[in-house]
């Protein structure tokens, strides 16, 4: 049995709760988790499986560079997006990346979202940006993703889908969902016609509670 069974089973659970909360359709999406050690290694989801076929087994894992370390499918066609932020981010150790449907409607929209709600700033970091649209597995995907997600936990991908990170894949769990939360409120407050932001002071008090929660160990 592989040494990294209790991983792959954290991505396929991931992976099928995923599915099950509808943040993706068919088989579109993908899961990764930082392996624990030195070696710079990930387990991430196989490109083009349905996640209600999925297996424990069907888990990739991958190097830094790409390289199949175990497993005999195509890891996800966007491993080095994963790769990239694992790398620039060394206090992310899960990354989920959905399509999850308001999320993608403020990236068809082009709309970057403001501070508008306490628990996006308190988890999330802030507002979340949109990274412009590039091909899936591109060095210009990569590097777009990276620069508008930042410091923070979350990122909108132009005509695309979202990414939500945290340090464990839980947090990046509930990243994901707040993303699609805040978006649909979002949406919903900008057809109104007016959005009040959150005021800075208080931006910058529950952004305090984000930096704490992202420095701690
Ligand atoms: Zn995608």
């Amino acid at each position: 049995m592989s040494q990294w069974q209790e991983e792959k089973r954290t991505v396929l659970e991931a992976a099928q709760k995923m599915s099950a909360s509808g943040l993706v359709v068919g088989t579109s999406g993908n899961i990764s988790l930082r392996l624990p050690g030195k070696q710079q290694l990930i387990a991430i989801t196989p490109s083009s499986k349905h996640y209600d076929l999925l297996s424990a087994e069907d888990i990739q894992i991958v190097d830094f560079n790409g390289h199949s370390v175990e497993g005999s499918l195509r890891p996800s066609m966007e491993t080095p997006l994963h790769i990239g932020i694992y790398q620039a981010r060394k206090n992310i150790n899960a990354i989920i990346h959905t399509h999850s449907v308001y999320a993608s409607a403020a990236a068809v929209a082009g709309r970057e979202i403001p501070p508008i709600l306490d628990d996006q700033v308190a988890f999330l970091g802030g507002e979340i940006k949109l990274a412009g649209h590039a091909l899936s597995g591109t060095a210009e995907q990569v590097n777009g993703a990276i620069k508008a997600l930042g410091d923070r936990s979350g990122v909108l991908l132009a005509n695309h889908g979202a990414i939500g990170t945290g340090r464990s894949m839980r947090d990046a769990f509930t990243a994901c969902e707040l993303i699609e939360k805040t978006a649909k409120i979002y949406l919903l407050a900008l057809s109104t016609g007016k959005i009040n932001l959150l005021p800075p002071d208080a931006i910058k008090a529950v952004k305090a509670i984000y930096d704490k929660n992202q420095s701690e160990d």
